[in-house]
């Protein structure tokens, strides 16, 4: 799959066609360890031009072999690339820390989920059937078809890099249609060598493409191209409206799936314990970099201090440290740019006016990318720090009064990825549930997510769900099909 070269990094090709080739350019790019500061591999500086060849590879698979399978062959290939990831996962999961930075156990453990994925959606790729309408006319039968969209663009974050590749790819396969992949250009291996499996499974060639490339020019070349029928995008909130916007120049349709600022709200009555320890979870656990990151605590003014003190005291104990070491709790920030990002938020936080709890400033001892974990007190909802998305380990902590204060907080985002609720009261939970504007709300529980449940955002956190039994039909065009029974001829110029 690899080779190595004299400086010994690790040199990646793209994955066009079934075949592992280099970018038309021949240029290529270094792939850097956020632990280490250091390249580790090269991997091709795709363009438009391979874009092109990519697309076209898509193309063809649809028109061809892969666009002749049954939906219960596309199932079995699905199963079958399921087992490989299995056998992989290991692999997959350093490729990932590599690039990424992420806990090694933490990649370990979303890699095995990924296989369940394609076990669902392999399972439901031919449980996709259409209707017969009765209508209003006589002698016609009239039926749906639920067609393939299409080729399909797929671009994708940093953070979790094959998870959410999965949230596209398996769907959009068990609907039949094909992909052009392009990861972010701060972690393109794992997906180089994910891609790899397809072909090893026996999915015919061209029908997942992988086109990597440093900057913005390779994805923004895949959102603008006219032979791309569907654009699936993960990323930020500005990048996404820029990829809508492009999109929409030749009417392809698009999923968004963007940033978030959630709140964790936090009732008087509630477990303590529990929630400080979701809200570890929800702000900590990948050193703040997930779209779903509980960064906005919200908490009743009468146990706010026994709540926050429990989150700083846990907070100063996170081990941080080598993301392959078992015992490491918080990795590095995963790359140059994000880690200016996060420190630029301690400085505005500083100079707004916040307490800083705990954290604000880098793990200096540590060198690379590490800052430590962060919770900012005393902030007001216009600071930078509680109104931007951080995606950095950054907790703002607000109180509230009453529960009417608390939603209304909760809701005073832009943003409406997810949000969770912790009280005892199973009245209170259901009704705050239903009032949160949020595309997931968790109940006592924060991160918990898996393949039969809808995913995705309102607001500016995106449009359109990701998994659960109707993310196929978004990866479908449906057609209906109408019959004449009768054999006769009617009047040509009146609407039927
Ligand atoms: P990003 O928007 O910078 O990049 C995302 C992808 O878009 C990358 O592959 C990038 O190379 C590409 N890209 C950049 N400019 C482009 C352009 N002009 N046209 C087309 N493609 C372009 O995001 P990121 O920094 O990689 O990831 C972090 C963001 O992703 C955060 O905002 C986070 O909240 C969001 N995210 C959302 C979810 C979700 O499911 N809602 C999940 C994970 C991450």
């Amino acid at each position: 799959m690899t080779t190595s070269t004299a400086e010994s990094l690790i040199e990646y090709s793209l994955v066009i066609d079934g075949q592992r080739v280099p970018a038309e350019s021949g240029a290529t790019y270094d792939s850097v360890d956020p632990f280490t500061g250091k390249a580790w591999a090269r991997v091709p500086d795709g363009t438009g031009a391979d874009i092109d060849r990519a697309v076209a590879a898509a193309r063809a698979a649809l028109q061809g072999e892969w666009g002749r399978l049954t939906a219960t062959a596309r199932g079995k290939l699905l199963h079958r690339v399921g087992e490989l990831i299995e056998r992989d996962a290991e692999y997959l999961a350093e490729l990932e820390v590599r690039d990424g930075g992420k806990l090694l156990r933490e990649m370990v453990g979303q890699m095995r989920a990924l296989p369940e994925y394609f076990y669902y959606f392999a399972g439901l790729a031919d449980k996709q059937q259409g209707e017969v309408i009765p209508t209003d006319k006589t002698n016609y039968l009239v039926y749906t078809r639920n067609e393939p969209v299409g080729v399909v663009g797929a671009i994708t974050p940093w953070n979790s890099p094959l998870l959410l590749l999965t949230w596209k790819l398996a769907a959009g396969l068990a609907a039949g249609c094909t992909f052009v992949i392009k990861p972010s250009d701060h972690t393109p291996t794992s997906t180089l060598a994910f891609a790899e499996l397809f072909g090893e499974a026996g999915f015919p060639p061209g029908t997942v493409n992988v086109v990597t490339g440093w900057g913005p020019a390779t994805g923004a070349a895949l959102a603008a191209h006219p032979g791309v029928d569907r654009i699936a995008f993960t990323g930020s909130t500005a990048t996404g409206i820029t990829v809508g916007r492009s999109a929409m120049e030749h009417l392809t349709r698009v999923s968004l799936e963007l940033g978030g600022k959630s709140a964790q709200v936090v009732f008087g009555d509630a477990d303590l314990e529990a929630a400080a320890n979701g809200v570890i979870a929800g702000v900590f656990a990948a050193t703040g970099q997930t779209c779903l990151a509980g960064s906005r605590l919200l908490v009743h003014e009468s146990v706010a201090d026994e709540l926050v003190e429990k989150i700083v005291s846990r907070a100063k104990t996170i081990k941080l440290g080598d993301p392959k070491d078992a015992a490491t709790e918080m990795g590095p920030v995963s790359n140059e740019p994000q880690y200016r990002k996060v420190l630029s938020h301690f400085d505005s936080a500083r100079a707004e006016g916040a307490t800083i709890a705990c954290g604000g400033e880098p793990a200096a001892d540590l060198g690379g990318f590490f800052v430590k974990p962060t919770v900012l007190t005393g902030v007001s909802p216009q600071m930078r720090a509680v109104a931007e998305e951080i995606f950095g380990p950054v907790l703002v902590v607000l109180t509230f009064g009453d529960e009417d204060e608390a939603i209304a907080a909760a809701n005073s985002t832009e943003f409406g990825l997810a949000a969770s609720v912790w009280t005892k009261d199973v009245h209170r939970a259901h009704r705050v549930a239903a009032q949160l504007r949020a595309g997931t709300v968790w109940i006592n529980c924060y991160r918990v997510v898996a393949p039969q449940v809808p995913f995705g955002g309102t607001g500016h956190s995106g449009i359109g769900r990701e998994n659960g039994i109707h993310a196929i039909r978004d990866f479908t065009e449906t057609k209906a099909v109408w019959v004449e029974l009768s054999g006769a001829t009617r009047d040509p110029f009146t609407l039927g």
